[in-house]
């Protein structure tokens, strides 16, 4: 029994082999109506609109069975307009869309219909994409003639076709030799494709090679090889929205890992691929992720859930039409009664299959199934249908052998001759992956220019405010530090400074002035008041004075003025404006309800070369000024 259960166990593996080889195909999507469009381009009927839509689907920016309505629209909107390139195009990704919707005959007329009016001069792309929905319905005909002459045209056409084109071509070609089992013809469309898709930039189509070269591969019984292309195809896909294929190469990578027995990882994948068949209601795809993840339960013994999940698959497929699908999942359900020691029923279910061998597609898979049942009936002794099981196997073995005569002996061949295919693919990605990594780097490095940039002048300028701030402050600092607080005019330290400046350059005159009786002033108006006369001389002096002039208070009441003329008379005449303007400001005061007579005394020191020093002149103007007070003040004496 042991045996037996271990030969129907490898069984059930050569099964799905057979089965992910043969898959497609996963394409149908049948019965309820999709809701939930979130295309943004609905409800806004302009060229410009559509022609991004369209492009968005080329590109597989949008997957067409999730917007499958925005897209009939275009279909049908570019009609109306008479927009006519336009809707050709939108003809052709109609027609992609019926062909993953499974809709063959509605394809058909849609194909014949516009592959009559397009030129393949004037729009070849658009021709072409027509061209690839016709051989993939073609690949299913029933005469296998129409396909065969398609291809060959196609490809006897290859070379004068721009690589956008080639890349067509060659995705009609690889899915057409897969479907009819031409594994060399796949390979090469597929390489080849695959090569000028990665020299495009062509994502979509990357991934389409890649999972054809993982299928076949997987055929060819190259696990490592399968299973690289496989999680290639995953990867590219991941980077488009196109969740059909993006779900085909999930299962696609899910049944080659469960075929390796890595269950874990199989079992991530096909969920996810079965994720999107619910979303997008596709009952084939649906059946054929179940299949894998009933058989994942089979394989890790878990024998009850594997049991209702093989039932809802048999029917499923029924429902669906896939006739192997459906025959694979009963061999599962017998499998499993098996395991569960239930012998009558798994015989049962053997005999049924049987009653319905016709309706597996190849003859590979009656002779496994036969071959499975001759083990199942020798084990329980049923002599006559074992013997009856190996001698149809043999005959199934043999006509497999005929129709593929080409597949074993030449899958060495096949391998080889493909190899530099690779080797130069390998190379290209290579190359893409290092350019993309300059680019990425180059781009990082101009970042950093520029934010280096950016730092460095906010640095320059926030150093230049900083200094414009300082260079103000330090302007400020001086002005205060030279300035007197009452009377805003030059202090001590201020009037010196620029005597010190002004004597450098020229001779001038240094003078020394002093009120009179001020003291008084203090004692009878208050010292309010004296503030006031203080402010009413250097208003005074500032009226008078000429702009070459300069003065400041020295002292309490003491002023010094520098004076650019050493004109004794021009000197004296400066004073005695002063004194008027000074007498006409202390009228203007309200606290002298009369008027006074208010005066001042001045000593003068003249600058010449002998006796240049600011010292000296202030010393003979201070002895000027006590001659002056000593006369009787209200006079000016220059020396
Ligand atoms: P003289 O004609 O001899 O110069 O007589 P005077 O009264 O002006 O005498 P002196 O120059 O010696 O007096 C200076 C007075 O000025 C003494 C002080 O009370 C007064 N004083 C000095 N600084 C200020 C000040 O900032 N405000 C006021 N109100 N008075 C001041
Ligand atoms: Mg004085
Ligand atoms: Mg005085």
């Amino acid at each position: 029994m042991d045996r037996t259960i271990n030969t129907i166990r490898y069984s059930n593996r050569a099964w799905l082999i057979a089965l992910t080889f043969t898959l497609w195909v996963c394409t149908g999507k049948f019965g309820l109506a999709q809701d939930g469009n979130t295309n943004p381009f609905i409800g806004a009927p302009d060229y410009q609109n559509t022609q991004t839509l369209l492009s968005d689907f080329r590109q597989s920016r949008l997957d067409y069975l999730e917007n499958e309505d925005a897209l009939i629209n275009a279909f049908t909107l570019t009609k109306a307009q008479n927009w006519e390139a336009l809707h050709k195009e939108a003809a052709a990704l109609y027609s992609e869309l019926l062909f993953r919707q499974e809709k063959y005959a509605v394809l058909e007329s849609h194909l014949s219909h516009y592959l009559s009016e397009t030129n393949q001069q004037e729009q070849t792309d658009i021709h072409l994409l027509f061209l690839e929905s016709k051989l993939k319905t073609l690949s299913k005909a029933g005469d296998p003639e129409p396909g065969r002459a398609l291809a060959k045209q196609l490809e006897a056409q290859i070379p004068q076709h721009t690589t956008e084109e080639k890349i067509i071509i060659f995705r009609a070609l690889a899915y057409y030799y897969t479907d009819t089992d031409v594994l060399r013809k796949t390979l090469n469309a597929a390489l080849e494709g695959l090569e000028l898709a990665i020299k495009n930039g062509d994502i979509a189509s990357q991934g389409y090679f890649y999972r054809k070269i993982a299928d076949a591969y997987n055929y060819l019984s190259e696990k490592t090889k399968a299973i690289y292309y496989a999680k290639k195809a995953v990867d590219t896909y991941e980077n488009t929205n196109d969740g059909l294929f993006t779900a085909k190469a999930h299962w696609s990578l899910g049944n080659i890992l469960l075929e390796e027995e890595d269950t874990e990882a199989a079992l991530v994948y096909l969920n996810k691929a079965l994720d999107y068949f619910k979303k997008v209601d596709m009952r084939k795809g649906l059946a054929f992720a179940q299949y894998s993840i009933a058989s994942i339960q089979y394989l890790q013994a878990n024998y009850d859930t594997a049991l209702t999940l093989a039932k809802e698959n048999i029917e499923l497929a029924r429902a669906a039409g896939i006739d192997d699908m459906q025959l694979a999942s009963m061999i599962l359900l017998s499998n499993i009664y098996l395991k569960q020691g239930f012998i009558e029923e798994a015989e049962q279910v053997n005999d049924d299959v049987y009653s319905l061998i016709d309706k597996f597609s190849r003859s590979i898979y009656k002779a496994e199934f036969l071959s499975e049942r001759y083990k199942l009936k020798r084990e329980l002794n049923h002599i006559d249908d074992a013997f009856d099981a190996i001698e149809k196997k043999l005959f199934y073995t043999k006509k497999h052998y005929e129709a593929t005569s080409e597949s074993n002996i030449k899958a060495l061949q096949i391998k080889f001759e493909v190899k530099e295919k690779e080797d130069k693919i390998r190379k290209l990605e290579y190359q893409k992956d290092i350019s993309n990594l300059q680019a990425k780097e180059e781009y990082q490095q101009k970042i950093i220019w520029r934010l280096s940039a950016t730092i460095a002048s906010i640095l320059v300028l926030v150093v230049l405010l900083l200094f414009y701030r300082q260079a103000l402050q330090r302007k400020k600092y001086h002005r205060i530090a030279s300035t007197d607080y009452l009377t805003k005019s030059f202090n001590r330290r201020g009037i010196l400074k620029t005597a010190e400046a002004k004597l450098a350059q020229q001779d001038m005159a240094i003078a020394i002035v002093d009120l009179d009786y001020f003291k008084k002033i203090n004692d009878e108006y208050g010292h309010d008041v004296g503030d006031l006369v203080l402010i009413a001389f250097a208003n005074a002096a500032k009226d008078t004075l000429s702009n070459d002039d300069e003065f400041g208070r020295y002292g309490g009441e003491e002023w010094l003025f520098v004076l650019h003329s050493t004109d004794e008379k021009v000197i004296k005449n400066t004073f005695e404006k002063l004194a008027e303007n000074y007498q006409k400001y202390c009228n203007n005061l309200d606290a002298f309800t009369n008027n006074i007579n208010m005066t001042f005394s001045v000593g003068v020191s003249v600058g010449d070369k002998s006796n240049r020093t600011l010292d000296t002149l202030i010393k003979r103007a201070d002895s000027m000024l006590y001659e002056a007070k000593e006369n009787g003040r209200n006079q000016v004496i220059v020396n």
